[in-house]
């Protein structure tokens, strides 16, 4: 019970937050629709948080996985392909422009606020891209490539927003409801989960390519996806980031080298900085290894204003 502590406040961050988006739709918006999944989502999260905390080291990966597959595929399979949505970053970026405010803009609001309070907690415990890239081999800190391949990723977010810029208002392009009485309406709409099954399909293709190529699970969320770019802003503020109590770290860089974001976490903690990094996960996984329990996660404010990442 006495490891729980290192891990409370990403728990109590995770709970306000999801309380608060309830409050928010249930009182303010009076739409309770998303109350439920918000709470389901919590639950999990939470679950898996916990399960993290008090299971033996070769257990402990189970939860994260069960929380990205459970949360994950309940977005992608259900709600997107059965519920006819475009959970994809052009499916969100669509209903934007038309003014809709729908299951993807709810999706996406929440996890680009989320990142603002539990960093990019959604990337190692809600994403379903990650939930297939992390059974891959290749799950060890593995360096940063050097050069402009980590612009692609920006490259990639304007070309899925000049996609649906030029399909919206250059060929008025309006995808076609099921329903007849809804035309505007990308939600519920047949073309969505073609377009939800083709570009989750790139994804993952483009993905599991990458990471063999790389010998790096993580390599599509470094260089390839746009949604990254999302996350990355935010958590540039995020208040719950991992943390350090100097005096007892011994140097041994364990820390570093279970990190599948590749951040020099011992650079921050030696040097008296919470981890403000905006590649970091919040997958626990440097908290789980330290020998000396030197590393927890703490609640404050410290913008990332410089990475410090292992580059080859
Ligand atoms: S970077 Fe993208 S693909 Fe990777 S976990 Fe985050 S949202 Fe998912
Ligand atoms: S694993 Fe712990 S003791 Fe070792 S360098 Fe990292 S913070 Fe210090
Ligand atoms: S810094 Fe720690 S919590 Fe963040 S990604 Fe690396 S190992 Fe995971």
């Amino acid at each position: 019970m006495k490891n729980m502590k290192r891990y409370a406040a990403l728990i109590i961050m995770t709970i306000i937050t999801f309380t608060a988006a309830s409050l928010f739709f249930a009182f303010v918006l009076k739409e309770f629709a998303p109350v439920p999944v918000f709470i389901f989502f919590c639950t999990v999260q939470c679950t898996g948080f916990v399960l993290f905390a008090l299971l033996p080291e070769k257990f402990r990966t189970i939860p994260r996985h069960a929380s990205k597959i459970i949360i994950g595929m309940m977005l992608l399979v259900i709600a997107g392909v059965l519920g006819r949505q475009n959970f994809q970053i052009e499916g969100f970026v669509y209903l934007l422009f038309a003014g809709f405010v729908g299951g993807p803009v709810i999706h996406f609001g929440m996890k680009i606020i989320g990142s603002l309070v539990t960093g990019r907690s959604w990337c190692s415990w809600g994403c379903w891209t990650a939930a297939v890239l992390d059974f891959l081999p290749y799950n060890r800190n593995t360096k940063w490539k050097r050069g402009s391949l980590k612009y692609l990723r920006y490259v990639h977010l304007a070309l899925s927003i000049g996609i649906v810029s030029v399909t919206y208002f250059v060929l008025r392009h309006v995808m076609q409801s099921t329903n007849p009485d809804q035309t505007i309406n990308w939600q519920e709409s047949a073309s969505a989960v073609y377009w939800v099954v083709a570009g989750n399909g790139f994804y993952y293709l483009s993905g599991i390519i990458l990471a063999f190529v790389m010998k790096d699970n993580r390599a599509f969320c470094k260089y390839l996806c746009p949604v990254a770019v999302l996350l990355k802003a935010g958590s540039i503020f995020a208040l719950t980031r991992v943390d350090s109590i100097k005096t007892k770290c011994s140097g041994c860089k364990k820390c570093e080298s279970v990190c599948p974001a590749s951040i020099k976490v011992h650079s921050y903690t030696e040097s008296g900085r919470r981890v403000a990094s905006t590649e970091c996960l919040i997958c626990l996984n440097c908290i789980a290894v330290c020998p000396d329990k030197n590393l927890y996660l703490s609640v404050g404010f410290e913008p990332a204003v410089k990475e410090k990442l292992n580059i080859g």
